[in-house]
């Protein structure tokens, strides 16, 4: 009886782990995206990453602390009340508990600033503004005639990587990981005439070699360099736009970065085909929804088909699918549990979008 019974564990057990290196198979990157929480949401965001992410397979968190942490090595970059070594360990605690892959995001280059509010690196750094001429407004409307919608730093400016590879490094360490987002999407101000060091040059170098200079710091500990992919795609020629791809000529710089760089391909409205560009170009790629179920649906459907469909050398470039979140975590888990409407009434709403596409992963056999 005994023995039976040990077979009888043993199978399941099998079974078990084909299923798991099945869905691997199909969509080795199965991740969500959000802001770092608040230090008084940290206990709930944890049971969430416990008891709704595990469950779901995700298997990669990417937190976005940006300044949302008491960063030792620079302690002037700190928001006030920001996140502490502790409360991370909390995080990066659970996360192995559950096998998942935990990832810090601090954007690099572009968002530098939001709305009518100058984030720390420039607040405290104003030198390394790319725009120094353009001053912050009291109040923030879309458009306006500076164009300004995020601040960049300068890549060209000498003392620039010095402090944002410490919190990087500082960063990674806390988190324990073996990958970096650098954000580094929507960057509308690169290359400025105005700048004594980057006017006149190509737009689409500077991006390329902003990208080059923080891989080669990551590989150095073995850290991968992941993206948006956004600047990376001619927005005129495929129709995308001025804010999913790119009107400002960066995305040339598609063939000028490490292969190893990997692209987290974002678009909310269409399934579109780009994750096919990217593998193209010898690139990893991850598909990103935000809060429209129909498109996420269609997303993943396509990436377990271009995984399934293309040749042995294109397969592995095809990543996986991530959910994007871009509301606080508190916020987010506010309406994930009250399963809120969206303003409409309707049912596009971030975590809709979330569990109708999971739901679908999980269905997978
Ligand atoms: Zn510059």
């Amino acid at each position: 009886m005994k023995q039976y019974i040990f077979c009888l564990l043993m199978i399941i057990a099998s079974s078990t782990i084909s299923a798991q290196q099945q869905l691997d198979s199909l969509l080795p990157v199965r991740g969500f995206c959000i802001a770092a929480p608040a230090p008084n949401d940290l206990d709930r965001f944890i049971k969430f990453v416990d008891e709704e992410l595990a469950p779901r397979k995700v298997n990669t968190l990417i937190l976005r602390v940006d300044y949302n942490y008491q960063y030792k090595s620079h302690p002037e970059l700190a928001d006030t009340g920001a996140l502490s070594e502790s409360d991370i360990k909390k995080i990066v605690a659970v996360c192995k508990k559950d096998n998942i892959n935990l990832i810090p995001q601090v954007n690099l280059l572009g968002h530098q600033s939001w709305a009518s509010k100058t984030n720390k690196l420039l607040a405290v750094y104003p030198q390394f503004d790319e725009t120094p001429n353009v001053k912050m407004p009291e109040h923030y409307e879309w458009p306006n005639a500076d164009n300004l919608y995020c601040k960049s730093y300068c890549p060209l400016h000498r003392e620039v990587h010095k402090i944002v590879f410490d919190i990087v490094d500082e960063i990674c360490d806390v988190f324990e990981s073996n990958a970096f987002h650098a954000g580094m999407d929507e960057v509308f101000y690169i290359g400025e005439p105005q700048c004594p060091r980057c006017g006149g040059r190509d737009k689409a170098e500077l991006f390329a070699g902003e990208v080059r200079t923080i891989d080669e710091h990551l590989q150095q500990k073995n850290r991968a360099l992941w993206i948006w992919g956004d600047r990376l795609i001619d927005g005129k020629t495929t129709g995308i736009g001025e804010w999913e791809a790119s009107y400002n000529n960066t995305y040339r710089a598609v063939d000028m970065i490490p292969k190893d760089v990997v692209i987290c391909d974002w678009h909310y409205e269409r399934a579109d085909k780009t994750p096919v560009y990217f593998a193209m170009k010898g690139l990893h790629v991850i598909t990103c929804p935000w809060n429209r179920p129909q498109v996420a649906l269609q997303q993943t459907d396509d990436m377990i088909n271009f995984r399934a469909t293309s040749t042995e050398e294109m397969q592995p470039n095809f990543y996986g699918m991530m959910q994007t979140v871009w509301m606080g975590a508190g916020n987010f888990m506010d309406g994930f549990y009250a399963n809120k409407p969206d303003r409409k009434g309707g049912t596009n709403t971030d975590w809709n979008c979330f569990k109708t596409m999971f739901d679908k992963i999980g269905s997978i056999k």
